[in-house]
C-alpha cells in the first residue's frame, strides 16, 4: 500500500512507470498478507517490484517504450517474470526505458524521458538523466517506489543506470536468465538481471530470476548456486585485477578517486590486487556498435504491421511496411536499423560485421586470459556521474561513449555488477563495476558486498 501511494505521488514527476498496475498490485498484496498470516511465505512473498516494460507480462500492456507496441497486450508471461511471480513477488507496474532498450539516458522513450531522483548539490532545478536503458527501473528503486526491479543489459543497461541512481544492479552471465518472452534487441548480448538498493537484495532476486529454460536455446543448464550465501563471504586470498586499459584518457579525477577507494577497500578485506591487461578493450565500443545494430535490424524486422503491433494501412504491402515503421519507430531505433542493415549488406558484410565478430572473439579471449590470473576485475561503471537532460543529446556518438566500460563484459558474456561507491564532488552517486568469470556470479556478489 505504501509503495502504491509513493508511485501515485511521485510518478508524475519521475515518469519511471509507463503502466502502473495499482489494483492488481493491491489484490496481490492482500493475497500475500494472507499467505504470510498462515506462515507459508515463499522467498519473495509480498515484495513489490517494478518490471522493465521489455518483459512480456500476461494481460498487462508491454510497450518496449515504442509507439510500435503502444497497445500490445501479451497473452503470455516471460520466463523471468513467471519465476518472480512463482516466488511470491507483487508487480507494481511496468517501468520506462529507452525504446527497445536502445540508449544510455532514457531519453529515447516514446512515453517521455525519466527523471533521476538525485540532484546535484545546491542545484534543485537541473533535471538529471537516470541512465539507460533501464532508467525507469533504476529511478523507481532509487526513489523507493519499489523494493527492486528487473532490468535487461545488452551493453550496460542495468549497470550504467544503477551507477547513475546510486543502486546495485547485476548483469548475470549470458545464458543464466532465460530470454524467453523478453522483447529482443541484440539476441547474442541481451541478458536480464535484477536492480535493487543492496547487493544482497540483488542476490535474492537473481536467485528467483535465474535458471535453465528449455524455451530459450541459449539458456544454460547448470545449477544456480546460493547467491545470498555469497554476499559477505570472506575475501581473503581473492585476486582482484585492475585492467590498465580502463584508465582512459580524460577520465574525471573523481572517477579515478572512487576507483582507488574501491581498490583500497578490497585490499583491506584481504584481496590481492593485481595489474592486468585487456588489450582489445579499445575496440569494444566500435565492435559493439556494429554487432548490436546488426542484430537489432534483424530482430526488429518482425514489426512489419502485419502480424502484431501497430499497423498503418496503405495501398500496397511495401507502402504499408514503410508507413507502419515511420509511425512506429523513433529516431534512435531507425538509426540503429539503418546501421545494422548497412553492416550486414552484401557489399559490406566482410568489412564490418565479419570483422567485428572476429574482434569480439579477441575481446572474449582477453577476459579468459585475465581470469587465469585473477578471480574478478574492478573498474568504474561509467566515465561520469549522471549528466543533465539535454546534454550529449544532439550527438549520438557522445552518447555511445558512455558505454565504454560496460560493453566489453557484454561482448564476452561474463557477469558484471555495478555497486554504489560513494559520491562525486557534486554529490552524485558513483558506481564501481565488478566483472567475473562465466557463471561465477558468486565472486562478483562477494566482492561487491565488500564495497557497498
Ligand atoms: N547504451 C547501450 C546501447 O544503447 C546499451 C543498451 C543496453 O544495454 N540495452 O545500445
Amino acid at each position: 500500500g505504501a509503495h502504491v501511494a509513493a508511485i501515485e505521488r511521485l510518478n508524475g514527476r519521475l515518469n519511471a512507470f509507463i503502466t502502473v498496475t495499482a489494483d492488481q498490485a493491491m489484490d496481490a498484496a492482500r493475497r500475500a498478507d494472507a499467505v504470510l498470516a498462515k506462515g507459508e511465505a515463499a522467498p519473495l512473498t509480498g515484495i513489490p517490484l517494478g518490471i522493465k516494460d521489455l518483459f512480456c507480462t500476461d494481460g498487462v500492456r508491454t510497450t518496449a517504450a515504442s509507439r510500435m507496441l503502444e497497445n500490445f497486450v501479451p497473452p503470455y508471461e516471460s520466463t523471468v517474470t513467471a519465476n518472480l511471480l512463482r516466488d511470491g513477488a507483487v508487480f507494481a507496474g511496468k517501468t520506462n526505458l529507452d525504446e527497445f532498450a536502445m540508449g544510455s539516458a532514457n531519453i529515447n522513450s516514446a512515453f517521455g524521458a525519466v527523471e533521476n531522483p538525485w540532484k546535484r548539490a545546491g542545484d534543485a532545478d537541473t533535471v538529471l538523466v537516470p541512465g539507460g536503458s533501464s532508467g525507469g527501473s533504476a529511478a523507481a528503486v532509487a526513489a523507493s517506489l519499489v523494493m527492486g526491479a528487473t532490468g535487461t543489459d545488452t551493453g550496460g543497461s542495468i549497470r550504467q543506470p544503477a551507477s547513475y541512481c546510486g543502486i546495485a544492479g547485476i548483469k548475470p552471465t549470458y545464458g543464466r536468465c532465460s530470454r524467453w518472452g523478453t522483447i529482443a534487441f541484440a539476441s547474442s548480448l541481451d541478458q536480464a538481471g535484477p536492480m535493487a538498493r543492496t547487493v544482497e537484495d540483488c542476490a535474492i532476486l537473481l536467485q528467483s530470476m535465474a535458471g535453465f529454460d528449455p524455451r530459450d536455446s541459449t539458456s544454460v543448464d547448470c545449477p544456480v548456486p546460493d547467491y545470498r550465501a555469497a554476499c559477505g563471504r570472506d575475501l581473503k586470498g581473492m585476486k582482484v585485477g585492475i585492467p590498465a586499459e580502463y584508465r582512459v584518457a580524460g577520465m574525471p579525477a573523481e572517477i579515478e578517486a572512487a576507483w582507488d577507494k574501491g581498490i583500497a577497500w578490497l585490499r583491506d578485506a584481504g584481496c590481492e590486487i593485481v595489474e592486468v591487461s585487456l588489450p582489445y578493450t579499445k575496440y569494444g565500443l566500435a565492435t559493439y556498435y556494429i554487432v548490436a545494430p546488426a542484430e537489432c535490424s534483424s530482430n526488429l524486422a518482425r514489426y512489419d504491421g502485419v502480424r502484431f503491433g501497430r499497423r498503418v494501412p496503405a495501398p500496397s504491402l511495401d507502402e504499408q511496411y514503410e508507413a507502419t515503421r515511420r509511425a512506429g519507430f523513433g529516431a534512435e531505433v531507425r538509426r540503429r536499423i539503418m546501421m545494422g542493415t548497412y553492416v550486414l549488406s552484401a557489399g559490406y558484410y566482410d568489412a564490418y560485421y565479419l570483422r567485428a565478430q572476429k574482434v569480439r572473439n579477441l575481446i572474449r579471449r582477453d577476459f579468459e586470459r585475465a581470469f587465469q590470473q585473477v578471480d574478478v576485475l574492478l573498474t568504474p561503471t561509467a566515465p561520469s556521474p549522471a549528466f543533465a537532460q539535454g546534454e550529449k543529446m544532439d550527438d549520438p556518438v557522445q552518447m555511445y561513449l558512455n558505454d565504454v566500460f560496460t560493453v566489453p563484459a557484454s561482448m564476452a558474456g561474463v557477469p558484471a555488477m555495478s555497486v554504489p561507491a560513494g559520491l562525486s564532488a557534486s554529490g552524485l552517486p558513483l558506481g564501481l563495476q565488478i566483472i567475473g568469470r562465466s557463471f561465477d556470479e558468486e565472486s562478483v556478489l562477494a566482492a561487491a558486498s565488500a564495497i557497498e
